[in-house]
């Protein structure tokens, strides 16, 4: 018998946006400010679906598969911390509306399923560092990566040997 798996839907980013996000945070935080997360590992989750059954996954597969809009730019000029979760963020001030009619889709698409729906309303972010001191200085504003969306993945968080590792399951291009 097959086991369920725990997946989330999420936006990943252009390795050369993932290299300039992490020399600028090198270059920003002070050392020790929190555990800063692998660049491989940057992402924007869409919908979070906890854990989920074979069947369930193919149900959800189908309907992502479905969904149908055109790609949009994301702008990255806004960062802050979220003292209850202690995550250290890199965000936009203007989500693009492509971004929430895709996560508002993914999500209602999730509830229909019977998926775990987070209770967290969605507020689109990149975690940047994890188990964040107290009070972290973010950097002033001055910042702007553009990120061009053409598509979405469904991953699948894998916690072995102390760590956590997102596998990439499927991709979909945004299409109208
Ligand atoms: P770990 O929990 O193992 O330290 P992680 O938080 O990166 O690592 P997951 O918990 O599998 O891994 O989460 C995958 C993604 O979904 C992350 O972006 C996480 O912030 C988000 N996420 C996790 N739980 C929820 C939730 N209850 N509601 C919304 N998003 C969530
Ligand atoms: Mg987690």
């Amino acid at each position: 018998m097959s086991e369920s798996k725990q997946l989330f839907f999420a936006l990943s980013l252009p390795d050369e946006i993932q290299q300039q996000i992490i020399s600028w945070r090198a270059a920003s935080f002070a050392d020790g400010a929190g555990r800063p997360v692998a660049a491989a590992n940057l992402h924007l989750t869409l919908a979070f679906l906890g854990e989920v059954s074979p069947e369930k996954q193919r149900a959800l597969s189908a309907m992502a598969g479905r969904i149908r809009q055109p790609g949009f730019t994301l702008t990255l000029d806004d960062a802050g911390q979220w003292l209850r979760s202690r995550v250290v963020w890199l965000g936009t001030r203007q989500p693009p509306r492509g971004l929430l009619q895709l996560a508002n889709m993914l999500r209602a698409q999730a509830a229909r399923s019977g998926c775990y729906q987070s209770p967290r309303p969605f507020h689109p972010h990149i975690t940047l560092l994890r188990d964040a001191a107290s009070a972290v200085a973010i950097p002033p504003p001055g910042f702007r990566w553009s990120v061009p969306v053409s598509g979405f993945s469904l991953y699948q968080s894998h916690f072995a040997r102390g760590r956590t590792r997102y596998v990439q399951l499927e991709h979909w291009s945004l299409t109208e």
